[in-house]
């Protein structure tokens, strides 16, 4: 069974609502799940939008990390499907963070996913669920580069 973490976002309304559904699904292939907390976070880059909702989940799987892709777009599409207008924001995303201390760089695929460690509400939920999971590019655990992060970029609020 490998070792996988996904990092969840939602710029939605009711994040929790697709967040529930996609954890659900998510449990046909994955066991011993564990849920961070969700945190809400501002929008950057274009931030007239609702705040984002974010969370990190780990599991343990025998699909391989392509298939796993493949599994995870599946989810977004069946929980973005539910209220989708087209060209509507988009209801969840679920990133491939981890995925045990494989290093992949394929033309769909890059794990880990490129620029997690700067990213907050990436760190966050993972360091409350996994601090000491090593980074295979750094060598560096979650904790240490959560640590790292400027305190300047921390707002996340739960
Ligand atoms: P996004 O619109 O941000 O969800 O990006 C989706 C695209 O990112 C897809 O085409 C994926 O093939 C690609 N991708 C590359 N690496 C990853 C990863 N680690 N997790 C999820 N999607 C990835």
């Amino acid at each position: 069974m490998a070792e996988i973490f996904l990092a969840l976002g939602s710029n939605v309304g009711d994040g929790d609502k697709y967040f529930d559904q996609a954890i659900n699904l998510l449990s046909e292939k994955l066991s011993n799940i564990l849920q961070a907390p969700r945190y809400k976070s501002k929008a950057v880059g274009f931030t007239d939008q609702a705040d984002f909702t974010n969370s990190a989940i780990y599991g343990e799987t025998k699909l391989g990390p392509q298939e796993l892709l493949k599994f995870t777009q599946s989810i977004e599409e069946k929980v973005g499907r539910i209220r989708r207008f087209r060209w509507g924001p988009r209801e969840i995303d679920i990133d491939i963070i981890f995925y045990d201390n494989l290093i992949i760089n394929e033309e769909d695929l890059t794990i880990p996913h490129p620029r997690f460690a700067e990213r907050e509400f990436v760190l966050k939920p993972m360091f409350d669920i996994a601090p000491d999971f090593i980074d295979p590019t750094s060598k560096m655990t979650v904790k240490n580069l959560y640590d790292n992060l400027p305190e300047e970029d921390k707002s996340l609020k739960l």
